[in-house]
């Protein structure tokens, strides 16, 4: 833990495990409840000081701490690979994701522009100014687990605030990494803490209840956010929730069924699955499903599982056994209800597999409304096709869920794109796009996907007030 500038480590500790081999592979100490007094003192004493530092110094911090990050970048993605398990490619991937959230807001915390505002009347004038929320209380989830981190810290920071970080306790050792790199890079004693936790309600509830924090930024699932969101709504403070999502992606008759089975294996396997914005629901076309079925399953099958570190893995394992038996049963589920299993659709426990949390990529065809896997989140490398009719039905099917974060659409056709853009419901549409995801765009969802943007020129905004001066000259 990293709290007003010091490590702490003399406390009970938990493990933490590699998820392809189930090996310990350290551990970190479980905060006591003076911790989190300690932590949420350090935070609340340095934003006095942290508030008054210029845009220009606080951008100087972020940038050097991008530098570092580049540095090292490779040695972080190693120990994310053996912390979280997926391939060291996609960790490579995530850690220059991450960084490119230090280098925008660097860059837009130069740019939290007022206002000056005309008054009806003559001797009046108004002036709009922008600063900083306060104290912010920091929950990220395992599947990214750096750059969840730097997409929420970058800007609280770029802003003037300061923070307490919670990582999940999965993968803890990432933000110990991050933790080493904002040291590093110079930012003072109490602005940055973080605090390790094996059961994390009592973080959660000191988030939201303690006067001295003003805001809870969220990544996680949607039971989760809710209850918190909920504790934080009675003590009025701030919050931003990143949360679940069940993406449709839509295969148009005007689309290369084949080209869209390439794009949406990609895109569904990454992660293994584990991604918030991962393809849950996809629905093609009936005159296109055996082209599509077919390029999409022999590309499944060429899918290497295994320990992410070795060369020509494709796929790593789910974090732990709760999430294998979550896919497993939703798999059973279909199939028992009528979906065909065209590959995949077990467990892998051959050789070295069963040692981790393997489960093999699973193409399901014939999925209909009537299966858990077509009403819940999975969470796992699982697609499952549902054939449709008309366009009507489509974006009616796709828009019938409680959750509103990712979808995707494929066309050829620009009037078919933007009437299937503008109709759904969701927060990010990737029209022939599988990484519609930049620091410089919105990320985000609607419905019980969640509140508030990251990223972009938005996320800036969810750490800041507006203060309004009226002046009588
Ligand atoms: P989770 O909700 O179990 O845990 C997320 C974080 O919340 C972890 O740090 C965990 O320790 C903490 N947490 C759990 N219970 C808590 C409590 N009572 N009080 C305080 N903190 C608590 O979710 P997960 O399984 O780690 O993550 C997967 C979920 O996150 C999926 O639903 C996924 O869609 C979602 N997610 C969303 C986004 C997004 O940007 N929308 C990004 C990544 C993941």
């Amino acid at each position: 833990m990293f709290i007003n500038g010091e490590w702490v480590t003399n406390r009970q500790q938990f493990p933490v495990t590699n998820p392809a081999t189930g090996e310990t592979i350290g551990e970190v100490p479980d905060c006591t409840d003076e911790d989190i007094e300690s932590a949420i003192t350090a935070a609340d004493t340095a934003f006095g000081d942290w508030k008054k530092t210029t845009t220009y110094q606080r951008s100087q911090l972020l940038y050097r701490a991008w530098e570092l990050m580049i540095r090292r970048k490779r040695e972080l993605a190693v120990l994310m690979t053996r912390e979280q398990g997926k391939p060291l490619k996609a960790s490579l991937n995530e850690v220059q994701y991450g960084a490119d959230f230090l280098l925008w807001f660097a860059e837009e915390a130069k740019r939290t522009y007022g206002q000056t505002i005309p008054s009806s009347r003559e001797n009046q004038r108004f002036i709009v100014h922008k600063s900083p929320v306060g104290v912010v209380g920091a929950i990220t989830p395992w599947n990214y687990p750096i750059s969840m981190i730097t997409r929420k810290l970058a800007p609280a920071l770029a802003a003037g605030c300061t923070v307490i970080l919670k990582p999940a306790e999965s993968t803890p050792l990432c933000a110990k990494a991050m933790m080493e790199i904002f040291a590093e890079a110079g930012f003072p004693a109490g602005v940055i803490n973080c605090i390790t936790v094996q059961n994390p309600a009592r973080v959660g509830t000191a988030f939201c209840t303690d006067p001295r924090i003003r805001k809870l930024t969220f990544t996680g699932s949607t039971p989760v956010g809710k209850e918190l969101n909920g504790l934080a709504a009675a003590n009025m403070k701030r919050v931003s929730m990143e949360l679940g999502g069940h993406a449709p992606a839509i295969v148009f008759p005007d689309a290369d069924p084949v080209h869209a089975a390439k794009g949406l294996s990609l895109v569904k396997y990454l992660n293994t699955g584990q991604a918030c914005i991962s393809p849950n629901r996809i629905f093609v076309h009936e005159g296109h499903l055996e082209p599509f079925i077919s390029e999409l399953t022999s590309r499944t099958k060429r899918l290497k599982a295994g320990n992410g570190m070795n060369e020509g893995v494709g796929i790593g394992p789910l974090i732990n056994e709760l999430a294998l038996q979550k896919v497993d049963r939703q798999v059973k589920d279909a199939v028992a209800r009528g979906a065909k299993i065209e590959t995949g659709g077990q467990r892998l426990t051959e050789g070295e597999l069963g040692a981790g949390f393997f489960y093999a990529p699973t193409v399901l065809s014939g999925v209909t409304e009537a299966m858990a896997i077509y009403q819940e989140e999975t969470f796992g490398p699982v697609a499952p096709i549902i054939a449709y009719k008309s366009e009507d039905d489509v974006i009616a099917m796709a828009n019938d869920t409680d959750y509103g974060l990712a979808a995707y659409i494929y066309s050829n056709n620009i009037s078919t794109a933007i009437r299937a853009f503008e109709a759904l419901d969701f927060g990010i549409i990737g029209i022939n796009d599988i990484n519609p995801t930049s620091a410089a765009a919105p990320f985000g969802g609607m419905k019980n996907s969640g509140l508030g943007r990251e990223g972009a020129q938005e996320g800036i905004e969810e750490y800041l007030e507006t203060k309004l001066g009226g002046l009588v000259i």
